[in-house]
């Protein structure tokens, strides 16, 4: 059985008020039957951890650095983030590949230095408007998968978000078919290469305009276990709408 995930991205969004939302969400959850998670920037990291302590969320990173330290000025290590109280970090997001032209290779070593710290990588997919038009996007996700993924991916320390970038904080979701597509690919893929054990075990979730009115659709498609949100990840009572979707599923 795999634990569902509630995993909220807040991004470049908040500073140290931002907490008291963190602090609501902890108060409706003190003990949860599915994983929370919040990854706040980098520079919440700690006071998000200690604000945690003591109820059913963790707290994650947005992005880590491949190597453990060094000349990398304004990067961030996964033993750092784990220092901070990190349990997971978002890696690969679309708005990373896009801003900071990441590719797969670059993912893939950023996801190996944080499953060697002992985090938990959630690793991000998508297609774009185009790809998905020219009906080409499992070729993009299942490129992506080959090139991002360590070998060393278990069920313990991977997660892989399936966020269609063009449903990313528009409002535009794909139908439940085309979830339900994508999610049984990524996990057909998973199987494929890393054998069924494995392959069932890694939760996969969905991001893109994830909402608590869409919420409980969404998590009825098969192979999705929870959802990475942005933009209602920022509320503790949006967050909790989705949470509550998840819990009755
Ligand atoms: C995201 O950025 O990972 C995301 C899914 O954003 P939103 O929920 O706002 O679409």
């Amino acid at each position: 059985m795999r634990r569902k995930l509630a995993a909220g991205n807040w991004k470049m969004n908040g500073t140290g008020a931002a907490l008291s939302e963190l602090e609501a969400l902890c108060k409706s959850h003190p003990d949860a039957s599915v994983d929370i998670l919040i990854c706040p920037p980098a520079t919440l990291l700690s006071r998000a951890a200690d604000t945690v302590r003591g109820s059913a969320v963790t707290i994650g990173g947005q992005d880590c650095h491949a190597a453990s330290a060094g000349a990398h000025t304004g990067d961030i290590s996964a033993e750092m983030l784990l220092d901070a109280g990190a349990t997971s970090v978002i890696l690969g997001h679309s708005e990373r590949r896009v801003d900071h032209e990441e590719h797969d290779e670059d993912i893939r070593a950023k996801a190996c230095a944080a499953m060697d710290a002992g985090l938990k990588a959630i690793i991000c997919v998508g297609e774009s408007l185009e790809q998905r038009e020219a009906a080409n996007t499992l070729d993009i996700i299942g490129g992506q998968m080959s090139g991002s993924i360590p070998d060393q991916a278990t069920g313990e320390n991977l997660i892989i978000a399936y966020e269609p970038i063009w449903a990313i904080g528009t409002g535009k979701v794909p139908t439940l078919d085309e979830i339900g597509e994508v999610h049984d690919f990524i996990r057909a893929r998973l199987e494929r290469r890393f054998g069924e054990g494995v392959g069932r075990s890694v939760r996969l979730v969905y991001g893109g305009s994830v909402k608590p009115s869409n919420a409980a659709e969404i998590f009825a498609v098969s192979n999705v276990d929870g959802a990475l949100v942005g933009g209602a990840s920022l509320k503790a009572r949006d967050f909790t709408g989705i949470i509550q979707a998840l819990e009755s599923v």
